[in-house]
């Protein structure tokens, strides 16, 4: 198979309870920007009960929409979704793979690249076309220190593209597209015998207005609820450097950062944060930082937008008084 073999850009879109994750308009959007010069066909996969609304897949940007549908996928199995995208793609032979790079997307993808033998670029936080037509994967590296543009030489050429990367663009519903239904191939998988089923907190933080982080200025996991009453308050979610979540003070689902969710928040409220390069990978677009910290020469002042020099268990208790009374 040679480079010719291979057309078009896929979007791989992740739905959960019949809801499309955002992160597919995001890289549909994104899509058509990369085939303005050269237009090329952009298609969308998605499994999902049949009631899913793949019109905003077309509405987004998506050509062609392939739609697996049944029930089985109404939660979706990394396995057997893997199942049933392979034969599709060796089929479609798309020359792009786009999938969001969500607890989901980072899960699913490598199980593609290896069942098709391709590369793959995880977490890319930008995309080009070069002159050649082909895909060039922009992702930070040695902790954010250089871009790397990475391209690959095996087709698909894969990558997974951070979510709120990209903006979303607006639907347009006279956009025309095909929608094509499959049946799916493989409907159970029996590689792995599950034991036992514990539930994982959902919190969506990636998505969260404000958020109250806390880290190793924390001195304990109990003391969280006092950041969790500030942002309950304001409605927003609880974020944490990955030193308290490494110390079990709270979940891997707060950790906010390089190496956990980046967000982009109207509000970030750093307590007992240092500044780290990698937790500000994470969270330095938000559009209000304010940092509370005993060491006034914290890296985390160069980016705060309000800097109080202090103890935050003094400074959180009159800040939430100031909020109750403002909110009653
Ligand atoms: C490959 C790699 C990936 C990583 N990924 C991430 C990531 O995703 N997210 C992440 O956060 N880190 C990540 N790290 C770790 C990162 O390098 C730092 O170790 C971490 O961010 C530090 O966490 P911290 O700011 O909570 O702790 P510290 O750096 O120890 O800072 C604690 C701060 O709290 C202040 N403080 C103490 N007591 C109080 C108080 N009572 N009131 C106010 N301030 C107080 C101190 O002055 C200090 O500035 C990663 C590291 C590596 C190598």
């Amino acid at each position: 198979m040679t480079q010719q073999d291979y057309k078009g850009l896929m979007v791989i879109a992740e739905q959960k309870d019949g809801t499309i994750h955002p992160v597919a308009f995001e890289l549909l959007g994104k899509a058509r920007k990369l085939v303005e010069k050269d237009p090329q066909e952009i298609m969308a996969l998605v499994l999902g009960p049949e009631s899913l609304n793949t019109k905003a897949l077309i509405e987004r940007g998506a050509d062609k929409v392939f739609h697996v549908a049944g029930e089985i996928f109404n939660h979706p199995d990394e396995l057997i979704c893997k199942e049933n995208i392979i034969p599709l793609l060796r089929e479609i032979k798309p020359a792009i793979v786009l999938i969001g790079a969500t607890t989901f997307g980072r899960s699913l993808a490598p199980r593609l690249a290896a069942a098709l033998d391709t590369g793959l670029t995880a977490d890319c936080t930008d995309l080009q076309i070069d002159e050649d037509g082909k895909l060039v994967q922009i992702r930070p590296a040695f902790t954010e220190n250089i871009l790397a543009h990475i391209k690959t030489k095996t087709f698909p050429q894969m990558a997974t593209i951070r979510y709120r990367e990209f903006s979303r663009p607006d639907p347009d519903p006279e956009k025309k597209g095909e929608i094509i239904i499959r049946e799916p191939s493989v409907k159970e998988q029996n590689r792995v015998e599950v034991l036992e089923k514990i539930a994982r907190e959902e919190i969506n933080i990636a998505e969260a207005e404000v958020v109250v982080a806390g880290g190793r200025g924390v001195k304990n996991a109990g003391d969280f609820a006092r950041l969790k009453e500030l942002a309950q308050v304001l409605g927003g979610t609880i974020g944490a450097s990955r030193d308290v979540v490494d110390a079990g003070f709270i979940s891997k689902a707060h950790q906010v950062g390089y190496s956990g969710h980046r967000v982009k928040p109207r509000l970030y409220i750093a307590c007992g944060i240092s500044g780290a390069p990698q937790h500000k990978a994470g969270m330095k677009e938000s559009e209000t930082i304010i940092a509370i910290n005993t060491d006034p020469s914290a890296p985390i002042f160069s980016i705060a937008d309000i800097g109080i020099v202090g103890d935050w268990y003094e400074v959180i208790p009159r800040l939430l008084e100031i909020f109750k009374e403002k909110t009653d």
